[in-house]
């Protein structure tokens, strides 16, 4: 039979395998506990992370949807910006074009009432229509008349312009007055003819001839005589003081020298002064140049100022 050994070994050995399995027991319950802590601190590092990762990426979202609604704010008040620069730059080109349509409506009108024939060049081959006649003519006083007698007429827009240049003249001492002023054509063939008989049919055409003849009928030229030279028009006047006045200041009131000394268009008329408006006379007198020096297109677009 096998000896087991006294009993009280036996209850020692039980309790010291009880004691190694209670404290076993013991480890395992804690070993279970910091694993789970383990676990739920690693649950927790990986929420936190996350959310980290959330609110970073929210942040970042967020900062780059600012950035990109600032984008688009700025480019859509450039955009608006430009529209209205190109809003006011349209409005700027609109007034503009109104304001030459205005400005050509206006002119249009003018010219409908204002004859072309009045800033013609007239030559020895363009003359006048023989059926030209001003539309109206007015009376020039006679203080202004070198002959009391005789009738004197310029159209009416002329009227007011000759009678203050003569004052002006008066004034300075150079006292001119006229001598001739609108002719008919009628008179003019008349007088023509005259100078015909007595002169010849060569010597008329060049001293009293047809260019003088148009610009007299269109009732805008006059012939001016100075006193002391017996009532006669010739190139004494350009050595009078009523001259040198003239081509200082004939031009404020709209009046031009037609023909020059020394001008390749016709003879030397120092007495002889058309109306060409203010504007037309005064560049004339600025570039020193004359009415027949300039071509037909450039002297047109004078016409529609011509009585302003
Ligand atoms: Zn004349």
């Amino acid at each position: 039979m096998r000896s087991i050994g006294p009993a009280w070994q036996w209850i020692a050995g039980a309790a010291l395998a009880a004691a190694a399995v209670g404290s076993g027991v013991d480890a395992w319950y804690a070993h279970g506990i910091a694993v789970r802590t383990d676990a739920r601190l690693a649950e927790t590092d990986a929420r936190l992370s996350a959310l980290e990762a959330d609110l970073s990426s929210t942040t970042a979202g967020l900062q780059s949807s600012i950035v990109a609604t600032h984008a688009s704010l700025a480019n859509a008040l450039s955009e608006e910006r430009q529209n209205v620069g190109s809003l006011a730059s349209q409005l700027g080109s609109y007034q503009q074009q109104f304001s030459t349509v205005s400005s050509t409506v206006s002119d249009l009108q003018k010219l409908q009432s204002i004859d072309p024939q009045l800033l013609e060049k007239y030559s020895k081959v363009y003359f006048l229509n023989e059926n030209y006649m001003p539309a109206a003519l007015a009376e020039i006083p006679d203080a202004y008349k070198y002959s009391d007698s005789k009738l004197e007429q310029v159209i009416p827009q002329v009227l007011p312009k000759l009678e203050s240049m003569l004052d002006a003249a008066s004034s300075s001492g150079a006292l001119m007055y006229v001598a001739s002023a609108y002719r008919s054509f009628d008179s003019q063939s008349n007088l023509k003819s005259q100078y015909t008989v007595v002169y010849g049919a060569g010597t008329a055409n060049t001293f009293s001839a047809d260019q003088g003849y148009s610009e007299h009928q269109l009732g805008t030229a006059v012939d001016l005589i100075a006193p002391g030279l017996g009532g006669q028009l010739d190139d004494r006047f350009a050595a009078t003081g009523a001259y040198a006045w003239l081509t200082a200041n004939a031009y404020r009131y709209g009046f031009t020298l037609s023909y020059p000394d020394n001008n390749p268009y016709y003879i030397y008329e120092p007495w002889h002064w058309r109306f060409v408006g203010v504007k037309l006379a005064t560049y004339l007198h600025d570039s020193g140049k004359h009415l027949y020096d300039l071509d037909q297109r450039t002297i047109d677009g004078y016409l529609a100022s011509i009585f302003d």
